[in-house]
């Protein structure tokens, strides 16, 4: 989709040989993900690598595997300290342990959060844990720390700190796509989203919905739907009957996100995890360990069923199998 014209109910999309052509809609419904927010800060596009897509998710294991293999000590910066900084970091850590044997480099690790703590959006019991988990392999932390300008050879801070590093990763937070903003005369907010109704409906076009991490949902105590694939699953499948029941002459129901918690996993044999958000309960019931471990693991197996299909699945649990029998790691 490059452009949505209301007045005559079409979108107009480009085909991968580059034409364009457009569809005609009575209702559209616009869930295009969203993007990585360097915030406008000067050399991260040019500097850092993204992970917004499998695409740039190779590219990354690509020169984080060249780096691994040249045998030097070497130092990589993430700035994001969510849940994919907190991953990304903890994983790397574990690969350049694991493969020490191997004479790989040996990789340095910085972690840069501009809040005062790990996970800022989840409970503080949570964030304690999982820095102590960080800290205890090896990961350097650097908390209240905001970057100023990333270079090729590293970051400077606004405090005017320099973290020098071979490799840069940016994972700090999330936008809707630039072009988003031009598209349809819809409404959006600071961070590219399009403003809907708790209905899903575009603030400004009824039959226009969006959802997803590129829609800012609006909730009954003021807050907005996190950009989490359990959020988009769920509006998803709001929507896909609330719409069906309208068609069918009933009135459009609200969407309201009940978050079912959040698990973070801290390298291979080690996750985190939090439940029962919104009530009593919330930060008070923070779990850990290996069994939280492979909890994430048959959440993430279920999702990817949902998203691929069982045979897909299946497929790739037993090559993963097979890969870690015959290659240490896929390098
Ligand atoms: C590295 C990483 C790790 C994450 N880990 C987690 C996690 O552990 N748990 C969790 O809950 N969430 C996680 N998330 C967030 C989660 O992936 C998103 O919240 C979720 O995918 C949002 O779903 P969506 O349908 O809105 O967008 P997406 O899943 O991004 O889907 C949008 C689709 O629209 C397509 N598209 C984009 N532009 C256009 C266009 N112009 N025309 C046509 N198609 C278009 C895209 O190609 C894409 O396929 C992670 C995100 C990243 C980047």
């Amino acid at each position: 989709m490059t452009d949505i014209d209301r007045e005559n109910k079409q979108v107009s999309v480009r085909r991968p040989d580059g034409t364009q052509c457009a569809i005609n809609y009575d209702y559209l419904v616009v869930c295009i993900g969203a993007i990585s927010n360097d915030f406008n800060t000067p050399g991260a596009r040019d500097n850092c690598v993204f992970l917004d897509s499998a695409n740039q998710a190779r590219l990354a294991w690509h020169k984080v595997s060249s780096i691994l293999r040249d045998g030097v000590d070497r130092t990589i910066n993430i700035v994001g300290a969510g849940a994919t900084g907190v991953e990304l970091a903890a994983e790397l850590a574990r690969v350049s342990k694991k493969l020490k044997r191997y004479n790989a480099s040996t990789l340095s690790i910085n972690l840069i959060e501009a809040a005062g703590r790990v996970l800022p959006n989840s409970p503080e019991k949570m964030s304690e844990k999982v820095l102590k988990e960080l800290e205890r392999n090896g990961i350097n932390v650097f908390l209240e720390t905001r970057i100023r300008e990333v270079t090729e050879a590293g970051m400077e801070t606004v405090d005017n700190r320099s973290l020098k590093a071979d490799l840069q990763f940016w994972a700090a937070g999330v936008k809707a796509p630039d072009w988003l903003r031009d598209v349809g005369g819809l409404s959006y907010n600071r961070m590219n989203q399009i403003e809907v109704k708790p209905t899903l409906q575009t603030t400004v076009d009824d039959t226009i919905f969006a959802l997803g991490d590129c829609a800012a949902i609006p909730q009954p105590d003021g807050s907005f739907v996190p950009p989490k694939a359990q959020a988009a699953n769920r509006a998803a499948v709001h929507l896909a009957k609330s719409l069906s029941q309208h068609l069918r002459g009933k009135p459009l129901t609200d969407f309201v996100f009940h978050d079912s918690g959040m698990l973070v996993a801290v390298g291979h044999h080690f996750a985190v995890g939090t439940f029962a958000p919104g009530t009593k309960m919330e930060g008070k019931l923070v779990l850990q360990g290996r069994v939280i471990r492979r909890l994430y693991d048959t959440i993430f197996r279920l999702h990817q069923r949902t998203v691929s299909g069982v045979f897909t699945v299946s497929r790739l649990m037993i090559a993963k199998r097979l890969k870690s029998v015959f290659k240490p790691y896929g390098i």
